[in-house]
């Protein structure tokens, strides 16, 4: 009977749900029948709930999304309606009553809420001022069926049953625990000084170089600040602690003494030795050299303008070249020979030498030269060489000058200062102006001019001899000179 019941109620109990739905009664819309939206219609992202609350909502939609933290300030519920009361339905007529026994039964269905819990998840995605809405709380929905037993107008027993149609939706509220106001210290670098080059000079580098003796580094300011930050963003900054390190100059060491110097030099290059020339001079006597001009030796005078980098020669300029041409030097042999007298003639007849000296040099009549007993027609020549002076025939001169007594005779005047005289001859070669060597034929022996014993037509030959005189220029005139102190003394 009770399983009956129970049958029937539910049937009834569908029914009217059916009915209920199907009906759209507009009047439970807002109370509880509402189907519960779902939940991405209200969120959008939202990653992480892992440190939130525990969470009772029952949507699984919620826990990959999340709302909007603007679009529900507060966790205030939707306005659905916490009213129960207004949902009594009115129930059909009853339909099992008994008209005998006069026991019926009145069954009245009521649907009601079933109010969200709100509950909180932390968060520290989010500033601690910051809240929101993460799953919009919406109640859920009972159906309360109270069946009320009459017999007659005596209500005789009353059973109420309750069916959740659906839990509801618990509120989840996010809340922030991120720190607005946070701290950061920052120690920067700045305040940057340039260092300064200082320059020390140094005479025995170049003036192109430049070496480095301390490097330069710029000065700066290490500060330490104490910064507040409001949300991640710098709103403040306090200076707690500032060192400054100086600026180190920068030494440099530059030298002074010139990279580059010039030079202008004079060379004496290509040496061309000089040669010697001889030359021959018979006026010289033999065996003397005279140098009458002097060797020198030929060169190019070369002036070169030379530049040296770091004393290295690195190129030379010719600006000036003068050659001087070798002189030969000029040296003057004498070939002249030591002319000594001969004698005038050969005396055959005593093999050359024992000359028969008939009258001495000077002597008590004054003798003006030497005679020498010769064979008549004997070659006479000359002792030295020289040119003929006089050359006179017998009778050119008259017998009123006494240089007729010489006859036929002949001067020859040499170079060294005498003059040398051959008379009496028979005949004579040579003339005046004529040239004659040592030994070159003047004449022939005779006894013309004056000689003693006179010849006679039956002695012709009488008185043949030759007179030989020596003159020496004294400076002003030919003085007579004893032959013998000139001639070779071939044993006269
Ligand atoms: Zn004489």
């Amino acid at each position: 009977m009770k399983h009956d019941q129970n049958a029937s109620l539910r049937r009834r109990k569908k029914g009217i749900l059916m009915s209920f739905l199907a009906a759209a009664a507009v009047l439970y819309l807002t109370a509880c029948a509402e189907v519960p939206e779902p939940m991405e219609t209200r969120a959008t992202t939202f990653s992480d709930t892992s440190t939130a609350a525990p969470s009772e909502s029952q949507s699984d939609g919620a826990q990959t999304t999340a709302p909007q933290t603007t679009e529900e300030p507060n966790g205030e519920p939707a306005d659905t309606a916490q009213t129960t009361a207004d949902s009594v339905h009115p129930v059909p007529p009853p339909d099992d009553a008994d008209e005998e026994t006069g026991i019926h039964t009145e069954t009245t269905e009521t649907l009601e809420s079933i109010p969200y819990d709100t509950v909180y998840e932390y968060s520290d995605q989010y500033y601690e001022d910051e809240r929101f809405v993460r799953v919009s709380g919406i109640d859920g929905c009972r159906l309360v069926t109270l069946v009320t037993t009459y017999q007659g107008d005596k209500v005789t027993d009353v059973s109420e049953h309750t069916e959740v149609l659906y839990q509801p939706t618990n509120e989840v509220i996010v809340i922030g625990t991120k720190k607005v106001i946070t701290y950061g210290t920052a120690i920067v670098t700045e305040n940057e000084v340039p260092f300064e080059t200082e320059y020390v000079y140094d005479e025995n580098a170049y003036d192109d170089e430049r070496t480095t003796v301390q490097a330069g580094q710029n000065g700066y300011t290490t500060s330490e600040y104490r910064i507040t930050y409001e949300k991640g963003v710098e709103v403040a900054r306090e200076l707690v602690t500032s060192e400054v390190t100086p600026p180190v100059p920068e030494i440099l060491r530059i030298g002074t003494k010139p990279a580059y110097t010039e030079e202008q030099v004079t060379r004496e290059e290509n040496v061309v030795s000089y040669e010697t020339v001889y030359e021959y001079d018979s006026t010289l006597e033999e065996g003397v050299q005279q140098v009458i001009v002097e060797g020198k030796d030929g060169y190019t005078e070369n002036t070169y303008r030379i530049t040296y980098y770091h004393g290295e020669e690195i190129s030379r300029e010719l600006v000036e070249r003068t050659v001087h041409e070798p002189q030969n030097e000029v040296i003057v042999i004498g070939t002249k020979k030591e002319e000594t007298f001969g004698m005038p003639y050969v005396d055959a007849a005593h093999g050359g030498y024992d000359y028969n000296v008939t009258q001495d040099f000077g002597g008590s009549n004054n003798h003006g030269g030497i005679d020498f007993g010769v064979w008549y027609g004997e070659p006479i020549v000359s002792v030295m060489s020289g040119t003929v002076v006089y050359a006179y025939d017998e009778g050119d001169i008259p017998t009123s000058d006494l240089r007729w007594t010489y006859g036929t005779y002949v001067v020859v005047e040499h170079e060294n200062g005498t003059r040398t005289y051959y008379a009496h001859l028979s005949s004579r070669t040579v003339s005046v102006g004529d040239t004659v060597e040592k030994g070159e034929i003047v004449g022939y022996s005779g006894n013309t001019g004056r000689v003693s014993p006179a010849p006679t037509p039956s002695n012709p030959l009488a008185g043949t001899h030759l007179h030989f005189e020596i003159r020496v220029w004294n400076g002003s005139t030919y003085v007579k000179a004893d032959p013998k102190d000139y001639l070779p003394r071939w044993n006269y």
